[in-house]
C-alpha cells in the first residue's frame, strides 16, 4: 500500500449513532496501543485531508468522502453497508471493510429468540385475549423441535441466531446464496429456487440478509401466501427487504399471526404508518443489535493493523455483490 513517507497518517471518524462518542474514545485508546502512527480525528475536524488514510464511518454526511483523495480503505461501523456503497463520492476501487459480529451476534440472537418464543407460544393471540379480558385457553403449545423457523441469511448473524435457537430446542433452517456447511443442528438450503419451499415449511421467517438488488422486497406476498397459517415474520435486517402493504394485508386477513419488526423504509417510523396501529405487529426502533463501542473499535483497529501489514482483514465487502 503506497504511503507518503514522513507524512502524518490519520483516521477520520464519523458515527451518526448515539454510541459515537464512546466508540471514538475506545478507538483512540486502542489506536494508541496498537497503531500509534495513525492519528485519530473526529469529523468535522478533518485537518489536512491528504493525511486521511482511513475513514471509519456510520452514515457519513453528503460529500464526506469528496476531499479524501488519499484514502486507503473505509471501515464501516456497521454490518450492513448498502448506504455506504450508494455514496457517489466513494471511489469504486476503495476496499470497504464491514463489521463482523463485533458483539452484535449475541444481541441479535436474543432479539430473534424473543420473537420466536412470542410466536411459538402464541402471544399475539394471548395479548389480544387479555385486551378483552378473555380467559382463552385455546392456545396450545407444541414442542420447540416441531416448530419450524426459516432464517434468510446464513452469514455471521444468521448463524449465531440459528445456534441460539438450536440451544433452545428449535430446528432452524438457514437460507443463503451459495452452498455452505453449517454447524450441527442447523438445516440449510440455498439459491432462489429453495426460497418458496423454505417459506412453506416455516412457521416463523426471520430476515437477516444484507440489502442488495437481489434481496430488496424479498419479504412479500409470494412468501406470505405459502407460509403455514398463523405464521410470523421477524425482520431485523433492513426495512427495504419488506413490502409493507403485503405484510399488513396478510395479517389483516388472518393468514399471518403477526410480526416483529426492527427496521423500516423510513426511520424513525412515521407516526401515521399503519404498523403502529396494528396490535399484532411489534415495532422496535432499530435496536435489535446496536454496534458495541469497545468491540467495534477493536475490530476497526485490528483491520487497520492488518492493512498496514499488507494483510487482508476479515469483513472485506464484495462491492459487486453489495455485501
Ligand atoms: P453476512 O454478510 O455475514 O451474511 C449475509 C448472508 O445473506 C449470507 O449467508 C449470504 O449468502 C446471504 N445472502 C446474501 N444475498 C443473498 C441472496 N441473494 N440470496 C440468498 N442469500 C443471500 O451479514 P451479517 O449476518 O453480518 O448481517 C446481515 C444483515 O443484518 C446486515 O447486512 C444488516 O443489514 C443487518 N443488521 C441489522 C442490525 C439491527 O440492529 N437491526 C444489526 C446488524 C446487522 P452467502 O453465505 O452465500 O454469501
Amino acid at each position: 500500500m503506497n504511503k507518503d513517507i514522513g507524512m502524518t497518517q490519520a483516521l477520520l471518524f464519523h458515527c451518526a449513532g448515539p454510541e459515537g462518542p464512546a466508540m471514538f474514545k475506545s478507538l483512540c485508546k486502542q489506536l494508541e496501543h496498537k497503531a500509534p502512527d495513525i492519528e485519530p480525528r473526529l469529523w468535522p475536524e478533518v485537518g489536512n485531508p491528504d493525511e486521511v488514510r482511513y475513514a471509519a464511518v456510520w452514515l457519513p454526511p453528503d460529500g464526506f468522502f469528496e476531499p479524501l483523495t488519499k484514502l486507503a480503505a473505509v471501515l464501516a461501523l456497521s454490518a450492513g453497508v448498502e448506504r455506504l456503497l450508494d455514496d457517489p463520492h466513494l471511489p469504486a476501487h476503495l476496499p470497504v471493510i464491514r463489521l463482523e459480529d463485533a458483539g452484535m451476534g449475541e444481541l441479535m440472537a436474543e432479539y430473534v429468540l424473543y420473537g420466536v418464543l412470542h410466536a411459538h407460544r402464541q402471544f399475539p393471540q394471548l395479548v389480544a385475549n387479555a385486551a378483552t379480558a378473555h380467559w382463552g385457553r385455546d392456545c396450545p403449545g407444541n414442542a420447540a423441535k416441531a416448530f419450524h423457523i426459516g432464517i434468510l441469511g446464513a452469514g455471521v448473524l444468521g448463524q449465531q441466531v440459528a445456534m441460539r435457537l438450536v440451544k433452545n430446542g428449535y430446528t432452524p433452517t438457514c437460507w443463503s446464496r451459495t452452498n455452505r456447511s453449517l454447524p450441527e443442528g442447523i438445516g440449510h438450503c440455498h439459491g432462489d429456487e429453495a426460497l418458496l419451499d423454505l417459506a412453506r415449511n416455516s412457521q416463523v421467517l426471520v430476515c437477516l440478509l444484507p440489502l442488495t438488488t437481489a434481496t430488496r422486497n424479498i419479504l412479500d406476498k409470494e412468501l406470505f401466501n405459502v407460509m403455514p397459517a398463523g405464521g410470523f415474520v421477524i425482520n431485523a435486517a433492513r426495512g427495504e427487504h419488506l413490502v409493507d402493504r403485503d405484510l399488513i394485508a396478510a395479517i389483516s386477513r388472518g393468514a399471518l399471526a403477526g410480526a416483529l419488526l426492527d427496521v423500516f423504509r423510513e426511520e424513525p417510523l412515521p407516526a401515521e404508518h399503519p404498523f403502529w396501529a396494528e396490535s399484532r405487529i411489534i415495532v422496535t426502533p432499530h435496536i435489535a443489535a446496536p454496534s458495541q463501542p469497545t468491540a467495534t473499535a477493536a475490530q476497526v483497529v485490528d483491520s487497520i493493523v492488518k492493512l498496514e501489514h499488507g494483510q487482508q482483514p476479515g469483513g472485506l465487502v464484495n462491492r459487486e455483490l453489495g455485501y
